[in-house]
Order: structure tokens, then C-alpha cells, then sequence
């Protein structure tokens, strides 16, 4: 059928499979008998395998309001300025690294003076306390719920066949993990899963997103993050990673647009749409 059929019926689906086309082009094998390759509309032309890395945080749950609350009362108990708003924008880090990097940035006379007078040791068992009590507060606010539309994006990728899907997170919260295997039960296995625990970096730094691109095996071309944080997208798009944001928290679309996302979408319904079109 005539290409340009589809440029006046549908030029958002061919712009979909040119970008397939090209993907294809570099991961199956040259056509034989010198044909050009034309992809049927009759039936799926991805045959090649793909990966799908979630965050977590405001990407699977809403958490991050309570995450949000929870840092900014914690905080001011150890004498510490943390607005929720800044919450959202150091998203994806770990606890330890927020903690670390509040005390570094802060003044916070008293609490940093007697941060100061302790060894390595009492420094490091004091900053996880500071963090478990925040940890417990979040716990206490009551089990979040997930993005609207996450469900039926999950779906749709896991019953395509071809496609892993894993969780790379900051968090190493067990309830959250216990809380993926009711609300999306049978569709993350723990061994596709980079947490806080997993890495000695953490984001922005790119090395949650590489340890997930590593084991699953694949050409970067073949995987996809799906992120709500811009330090979630910096940290994908530092691991050279295609990189599509949904923004589902309280900043602008242009925090997101800065680190480098490769779409914004503002619902996982959006971005399903976008996938269909695109991968078919
Ligand atoms: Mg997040």
C-alpha cells in the first residue's frame, strides 16, 4: 500500500514506524534478494526484545506527597530546612545521600556542630536513624496508591511477550516492596529490580540505570525509562538512555525538559497512547 496513504490518513503512526524502521534497521539482519524492507500493517513488525525501567516513586505510587511531608517534619526535628517542594526536586536520590548532602549544604548550627564532634561511625549510625524515623513517618501516613493509568501501561507492555520490565529505585523501603507485589502483582520479578541497596551510587548518578541496562542483557537502543524526577532523567540520560517523563508531581515540565527527558507526558495514559502508536 502506498506510503503516502498514511501520511494523509495517519502521519503520527508513520512517524511511529520510521522511528521503528530505523531500530529495526540496526537489529535485524540485512533483507535478502536486495528487497527493500517494507513493514507490514497487518501485524506487529517489532521482533526484537525490549526493556522497560520504571522508578518507583511518583512513577508506580503516588507516594511522593507523603515522602514529601514526612522529610520536611523529620527534618525540622534535627533543626534542618527541607520544603516539599525542594523534596520533589532532589527526587530519586537516596535517603542516605538527601541526608548527607542536607547537613553538607546547612548551617544548621547546633546539629551540624554536633554532627561535626562525632566519628565517621556515630555520624553515619546518626544519619540512619534520622532516616528510619523518617521511614516510619512515611509508613505511618498510610499505603499510597498508584498512578493513575500505571496498571493498564503495565499490562499492555507485559502482554506484548517480548518485553522485561524491572524497577530501578532510590528507595529501599521494604513496604513499597511489599506493596508492588499486591498492586501489581506478577508483573516485576525481584531479580529486575536496582534499589538503594543494590548500588553504591545512586541517582543522578547514572549508575542505577546502567546496573539495570547490564543485566538485561540488551543494546541501549532496546531500552526505555520511564521517570517522574528530573534527577531520575539525568541520571537515565547520563546512562545514555531514551528517556520519556511523566509528570506526575508539582514542578513545571521544563525541570524535566532541562535534564534531557525525550518526551514529557502529563498521564501514563499519554504516554500509553504514545507507545502504541510508536511501537504498535
Ligand atoms: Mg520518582
Amino acid at each position: 500500500m502506498a506510503l503516502e496513504f498514511f501520511v494523509d490518513k495517519n502521519a503520527a503512526k508513520v512517524e511511529g514506524l520510521f522511528q521503528l524502521y530505523k531500530h529495526s534497521f540496526f537489529l535485524l539482519p540485512a533483507p535478502k534478494n536486495n528487497r527493500t524492507f517494507v513493514p507490514s500493517f497487518k501485524r506487529p513488525i517489532l521482533t526484537v526484545e525490549q526493556a522497560f525501567f520504571f522508578d518507583m516513586d511518583g512513577t508506580l505510587f503516588n507516594s511522593m506527597p507523603n515522602h514529601a511531608r514526612a522529610w520536611e517534619i523529620v527534618a525540622a526535628r534535627y533543626g534542618l530546612r527541607f520544603p516539599q517542594l525542594t523534596c520533589y526536586r532532589q527526587e530519586g536520590r537516596t535517603g542516605m545521600d538527601i541526608l548527607h548532602q542536607l547537613f553538607r549544604e546547612q548551617d544548621a548550627s547546633e546539629q551540624t556542630n554536633c554532627l561535626n564532634a562525632l566519628t565517621h561511625e556515630q555520624r553515619e549510625q546518626l544519619l540512619w536513624q534520622i532516616y528510619e524515623e523518617k521511614s516510619r513517618l512515611f509508613h505511618e501516613m498510610g499505603e499510597p496508591e498508584p498512578i493513575a493509568g500505571v496498571a493498564e501501561l503495565l499490562l499492555y507492555l507485559q502482554q506484548r511477550g517480548d518485553t522485561q520490565l524491572w524497577i530501578v529505585t532510590g528507595s529501599a523501603q521494604q513496604s513499597l516492596f511489599d506493596r508492588l507485589a499486591i498492586a501489581f502483582s506478577g508483573i516485576f520479578a525481584r531479580e529486575r529490580m536496582i534499589t538503594a541497596l543494590d548500588i553504591e551510587h545512586g541517582k543522578p548518578a547514572p549508575d542505577p540505570y546502567l546496573a539495570a541496562w547490564k543485566r538485561s542483557g540488551l543494546n541501549k537502543e532496546q531500552c526505555f525509562v520511564v521517570e517522574n524526577a528530573p534527577l531520575g532523567v539525568r541520571s537515565a540520560k547520563a546512562a545514555g538512555l531514551c528517556c520519556y517523563a511523566v509528570n506526575t508531581g508539582p514542578l513545571p515540565d521544563d525541570d524535566l525538559l532541562r535534564e534531557g527527558a525525550d518526551q514529557v507526558f502529563s498521564t501514563m495514559n499519554d504516554l500509553l497512547h504514545f507507545l502504541k502508536i510508536k511501537i504498535l
